[in-house]
């Protein structure tokens, strides 16, 4: 069997993933030699609000017990922005984003507000959504000195809307959606020319409460098996760098064994425009995934169930 290569795709919600998830992650990927994409959320850290959605929605509840979301992510994001004041993210921790790209690794913009976004972008208008998306481009830009060529929007969440700030962005790609190939989407009746490339592969939380895997070497056993041909993985700066990230180790170590590569996404990007023409379009669309809460964007609702 021909070895796979991963993209890894790494996303930085919180304040204190990206204090000490970031670094954390750093030295893992340099003692192994490897590249990945961060995507840095740059306003307000009010993940405590998270909190909130024990209340407003269905499930979360059971998912936060199962996942031990409190040990998983800790108590000071839990309760940021509600106990305690929201800090900045992009002010406070612009240190260890430049320590990203200056260890040779790709960056771009994970939002604003990743909360506001995830909870309510269906209720944001087109005027909101494209100033919390030009507020996180301009804080982006004051901290590398360059504008972001690429996005991934908050917990998977998108819309015709959201599409549309981003087209005004010259981007090289975006990482919105989860499950399937790349593709161009479609939403709103019009057809997007920002090259779409979803998540491919479940998140390891995601995997933490699948009853089939029931210890962290059943998870290795199936992150082992699932990177075959090209594969885009998704970690949190707040869970493999922190809480998991011996486990995060040890999946990396089973696919350098196996030869596995590990692509940029702004690679793979390249790799797909230059066949311009081979790009099918997609309607974007939701789909729930096993072990997450809420609905997520895809453009290939046929290979969500799949994983
Ligand atoms: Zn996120």
């Amino acid at each position: 069997m021909t070895p796979g290569r991963v993209a890894l795709k790494v996303d930085c919600d919180t304040d204190e993933g990206t204090r000490e998830g970031v670094p954390r992650l750093l030295s893992i990927l340099e003692a192994r030699g490897i590249r990945a994409t961060f995507f840095f959320t740059l306003g307000p850290d009010r993940s405590g609000l998270a909190i909130r959605r024990i209340f407003t929605r269905k499930g979360f509840l059971r998912k936060m017990l199962r996942s031990r979301a409190a040990s998983l992510y800790g108590w000071r994001t839990m309760l940021s922005g509600t106990l305690l004041p929201a800090p900045m993210i992009g002010e406070r921790r612009a240190g260890a984003m430049r320590a990203a790209a200056k260890a040779g690794h790709a960056t771009g913009v994970h939002g604003w507000d990743h909360v506001r976004w995830h909870d309510r972008l269906d209720a944001m208008s087109a005027e909101e959504i494209r100033e919390d998306y030009g507020r996180a481009h301009a804080e982006y830009l004051r901290i590398f000195g360059i504008p972001a060529r690429a996005s991934a929007a908050p917990g998977w969440t998108a819309n015709a809307r959201s599409l549309e700030a981003q087209e005004e962005r010259s981007l090289l790609f975006a990482s919105d959606t989860r499950a399937g190939s790349y593709f161009f989407p479609e939403a709103g009746g019009r057809v997007f020319r920002t090259l779409e490339i979803p998540t491919t592969l479940p998140t390891l939380d995601e995997t933490l409460a699948w009853p089939d895997l029931k210890t962290d070497a059943d998870r290795r056993a199936y992150f082992r098996r699932a990177a075959r041909g090209t594969q885009v993985h998704t970690i949190h700066a707040e869970v493999e760098g922190r809480s998991k990230a011996g486990l995060f180790e040890g999946i990396l170590d089973d696919w350098l064994a196996d030869g596995v590569a590990f692509p940029l996404l702004s690679d793979l990007a390249r790799e797909v425009l230059a066949h311009h023409d081979l790009i099918p379009v997609r309607s974007l669309t939701t789909t729930t995934l096993p072990g997450r809460a809420g609905t997520v964007a895809t453009g290939w609702p046929e290979a969500a169930g799949a994983a």
